[in-house]
């Protein structure tokens, strides 16, 4: 039998890394917020999905600190053995009610969520449809289920019509899944063609809001309440607490019964330690700052930021995609010239995160430049000036 796996590795990562997609993570010498310390170096943070500045909010810390004298550091068990306490249950009734759903369940990360979620509903045999561009947990949710995957092009719900005529066995139970704000591209998805197609067919729809949650709708709902929906009926929504809420977690929320039947049948929900309590609290605290005139506040300054960001790249010739979210990518193409426009900008102070292969399709490599509330008029300003010097130099445009 093969044994050498030290030689197998080495092989894997010299491809890899002459592909240009070796990737390295980097030690924050400070907390996670707008301005960072990272190898000694103060830098504008421009890569983080903390949209509204909480995961470092010092209101929060304060709960945080009060929760864990309260309830200690840890949960101790799963939920259903005797992990479940008060602050997962209230806060789980706190995101029902915020987001207008019978009931939702707490999961350890929106990976975790997305897992469950489709293994606990579907089974060999059965349909799930999903976006091309759907977050990397949301794929290997439908490995995980044995169920037949089938993908459509990417926002396309006519494409994802056509893609289910031929599965016309009405034993089977059809999912259809896709990320709202899609994580690398920033556009929505056509979120109201895919409820009537679901609605047509009899399939479950599950919009994983893993963006929008915090950001979008008027009380920070997300992506469904600015639609005017309510994860109700055959809508599932699935959020995280680790984005705009600043802390760490996820939920599902919708139809109580089909709550109820994740509670049970959800190995990633059943088969792990419950998150602190004292996480639950801080994210309880936050959740209530998002509902409130000060999550009004924060949104109204990120909807600026972002507004300014593209009138700022458009005036300096950078193109732009689709996107009015915070997530902004900018197409380079290349491996190799994404990874050097990072480093150069990383020099000039602002950290914009390179993404390559195969967190997006080959031939797609771009920056992704993440706008929170936090940013300063004057901080974008000079991050655009430096995209548009640094892409100069690198692409010759
Ligand atoms: C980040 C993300 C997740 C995973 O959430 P975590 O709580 O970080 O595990 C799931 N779906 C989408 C679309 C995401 O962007």
């Amino acid at each position: 039998m093969f044994s050498n796996w030290s030689d197998f590795v080495i092989g894997q990562r010299q491809e890899r890394d002459a592909a240009g997609l070796w990737r390295e993570r980097r030690e924050l010498t400070s907390p996670q917020s707008v301005s960072c310390v990272v190898g000694g170096r103060d830098l504008i943070n421009f890569s983080s999905n903390d949209y509204l500045g909480l995961a470092n909010n010092p209101a929060l810390k304060q709960v945080t600190a009060s929760a864990v004298t309260r309830w200690g550091v840890g949960a101790g068990a799963s939920h259903l053995v005797c992990g479940h306490q008060s602050p997962h249950e209230n806060l789980e009734a706190d995101i029902a009610s915020l987001v207008g759903a019978e009931r939702t369940l707490l999961f350890s990360t929106g990976y975790m969520a997305n897992l469950g979620v489709v293994s606990a509903l579907l089974a060999r045999g059965d349909v799930i449809l999903q976006d091309k561009l759907n977050h990397a947990s949301i794929i290997d949710a439908g490995v995980l289920s044995s169920a037949t995957s089938l993908r459509y092009a990417h926002g396309d719900a006519n494409h994802a019509r056509k893609r289910l005529a031929t599965f016309t066995s009405r034993r089977q139970r059809c999912m259809l899944v896709s990320d709202t704000i899609f994580s690398m591209d920033g556009d929505v998805a056509p979120v109201v063609d895919l409820k009537r197609l679901a609605d047509e067919v009899g399939a479950l729809l599950v919009l994983d809001d893993a963006h929008g949650f915090g950001v979008c709708g008027e009380r920070g709902a997300g992506t469904l309440e600015s639609l005017g929906l309510n994860p109700r009926d055959n809508v599932l929504m699935i959020g995280t607490l680790g984005k705009a809420v600043g802390g760490f977690g996820a939920f599902v929320a919708g139809d109580a019964d089909l709550i109820a039947h994740i509670e049970q049948f959800a190995r990633s929900y059943v088969y792990t330690t419950a998150v602190p309590a004292y996480v639950a609290e801080t994210n309880r605290a936050a959740v209530k700052v998002i509902a409130g005139t000060r999550g009004d506040h924060l949104r109204a300054r990120l909807d600026s930021n972002i507004t300014l960001f593209r009138q700022l790249a458009k005036l300096h010739g950078l193109t732009l995609g689709a996107s009015r979210s915070a997530i902004q990518p900018i197409q380079v193409g290349c491996e190799h010239q994404v990874v050097k426009i990072s480093q150069r900008l990383e020099h000039m102070g602002f950290w914009v995160v390179a993404i390559r292969p195969p967190t997006v399709p080959k031939g797609t490599a771009r920056l992704r430049v993440s706008l929170c509330a936090s940013h300063t008029d004057s901080q974008i300003e000079a991050l655009v000036q430096a995209l548009a010097t640094t892409l100069h130099e690198v692409l010759n445009v």
